[in-house]
This record gives C-alpha cells, structure tokens and sequence, in this order.
C-alpha cells in the first residue's frame, strides 16, 4: 500500500527543505516517491527537479485537457515531482489550487496506486480551506509537523494540531527542524508528549542546505556522504516505521504561556 503523508509547519520553518530531502533518501532505497507542492509559490520540487516546474492551475489555463507529463515531473533519482499552485500572495486562500489540481491528479487513475509514498507538502500554517485538503483521508492518511523549539513555531504547530483535530486527522509525529536554542530537542518532545504524539526525528541546522539549495539540489543529493544527508536518511526511515498515529490533544492558549514559562526558569 502506498503511504501518504502530509507535512505541515509554520511558514518558512523548513516543510519544503525537508520534504524535497526525506524524499531523495527514500528515492536512494529505490523507492518510487511522488512529492506533491501544495503551495503558491511552488518551490517544493525547485531541488528536485534543479529548476522550478510550471503548476497545474497555470497548465490548465493554458490547456483544456492536460495530459499526465504536463502536470508530473520527473525529478533526481526518478523521483515524481507536482506542484498544485495557487493564487498569488494577497489574493487568498490556496483551497481552490489545490481540489482542483488534487481532482485532476485522482483522474489520473493507478498512477499512485504503484508508488511507495507520496509526500505533500503544504503551505504556511494557515488554517483554510486549502488546509483540509491533503487532510482529507483519500489524500494522506498521516499528518507530521515541522517545528523548530521556537515558541511562534510551536505556537504554530500547536494550532495545526487543533486543526488536524477538528477535521479528524492522524497526526503521526512532529520533526525538529533545529535552530540550535537551548534546551530545543526537550522542549519540542515535552511539546510532542502533551500532543498524544511523538518527537520523531530530529534535523541539525547546517550551511550545507543553503549550499545545495543555491544549485537547486537536495543535500541528499549534492552531499550524500554528509551528516546533514545521513539525518534525513533515517528521518524517513523512521517515518516509514512509524506506527504512532494519534488524535491531536492541543494546548489552549494558557497551557501553551504556561509550558514556555516553565522553560524560561530553567
Ligand atoms: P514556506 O512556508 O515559505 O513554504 P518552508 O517551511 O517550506 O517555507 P523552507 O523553504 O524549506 O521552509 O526553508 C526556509 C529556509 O530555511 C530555506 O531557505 C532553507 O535553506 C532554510 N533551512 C531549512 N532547513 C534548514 C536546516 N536544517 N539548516 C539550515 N537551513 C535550513
Ligand atoms: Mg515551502
């Protein structure tokens, strides 16, 4: 069976970086992966494909039928590469991008029925219509969480979970994108606890990103020997092995005040 997972996070805090990443490592287990950006700006698949992929919203307004290899790209390592679209910035919400490229893509029959995962990367930590989609349980069947310790970033992973929760998501575990605070991979784990869900993998902030990131590849790519590499190996691999899903049970805003709090006097 095909795992589908969907990733989740605070705006710029690392969703499309690891995506693109844990990726690439799976692809390297020769493992058929489909990443699918569900995001505006479509950059989620920029380092896997070494440039940036036209979306399906702008394909089909230019095209009445759009076949297969207009709207799925094949990335390094063969790896399936779509970017949804949606509007641009200040015109709202990205919903309508993504039912209708999802709508297009589930015409596209067997094609996902053959892959091993199928990642969807998805945009900010805006709780709208465009949230719900790689929700709903036809699309990804477990929800992550791209956190850093940082307490807006928390802040935001806490309020995707209230959402994950209302539209009855299994939230699988939340991923430490370090930004090297004090105290963070506890901090986040405590977090992680509170949630009913589990600390699941832990990524170093290292330069090497932006190096690989500024050739338009994945650090899985243009450093494989490194430990950068070698962090998203096993993120995925454990991913993979996760069997810990479970319904979010977020923090309420005073909680939340009260869990930092507790940090600050350490
Ligand atoms: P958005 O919500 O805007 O789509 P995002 O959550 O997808 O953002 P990314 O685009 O993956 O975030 O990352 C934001 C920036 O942080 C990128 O420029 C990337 O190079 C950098 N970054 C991400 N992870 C790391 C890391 N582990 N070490 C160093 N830099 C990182
Ligand atoms: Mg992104």
């Amino acid at each position: 069976k095909t795992k589908k997972i969907a990733i989740y996070g605070k705006g710029g805090i690392g969703k499309s970086t690891t995506v693109s990443n844990i990726a690439t490592a799976y692809s390297n287990l020769n493992k058929d992966v489909m990443v699918i950006g569900c995001d505006p700006k479509a950059d989620t698949t920029r380092t896997l494909m070494g440039r940036r992929l036209p979306t399906i919203l702008n394909t089909i307004k230019e095209k009445k039928s759009p076949q297969l290899n207009d709207i799925i790209f094949k990335g390094f390592n063969n790896v399936l590469c779509v970017e949804s679209g949606g509007p641009e910035p200040g015109v709202g919400c990205a919903g309508r991008g993504i039912i209708v490229a999802m709508n297009l893509l589930e015409k596209i029959h067997g094609i996902s029925d053959n892959l091993d995962l199928i990642l969807y990367d998805v945009l900010g930590d805006v709780v709208c219509g465009g949230f719900a989609v790689p929700l709903r349980e036809e699309y990804a069947d477990e929800v992550y969480i791209v956190s850093s310790g940082e307490y807006m970033s928390l802040y935001a992973a806490n309020n995707i979970s209230k959402g994950v929760k209302k539209l009855k998501g299994k939230l699988a575990g939340i991923i430490l994108n370090s930004k090297g605070i004090s105290n963070e991979a506890k901090i986040v784990n405590d977090f992680a606890k509170k949630l009913s869900t589990t600390l699941v993998g832990v990524i170093p902030r290292n330069e090497l990103v932006q190096k690989s990131e500024i050739e338009a590849k994945t650090v899985v790519e243009k450093f494989p020997q490194s430990n950068q590499a070698k962090s998203y190996e096993n993120l995925i691999i454990d991913m993979i092995n996760n069997k810990n899903l479970s319904t979010p049970s977020p923090f309420d805003d005073d909680e939340f005040e009260e869990f930092f709090l507790n940090y600050s006097k350490e």
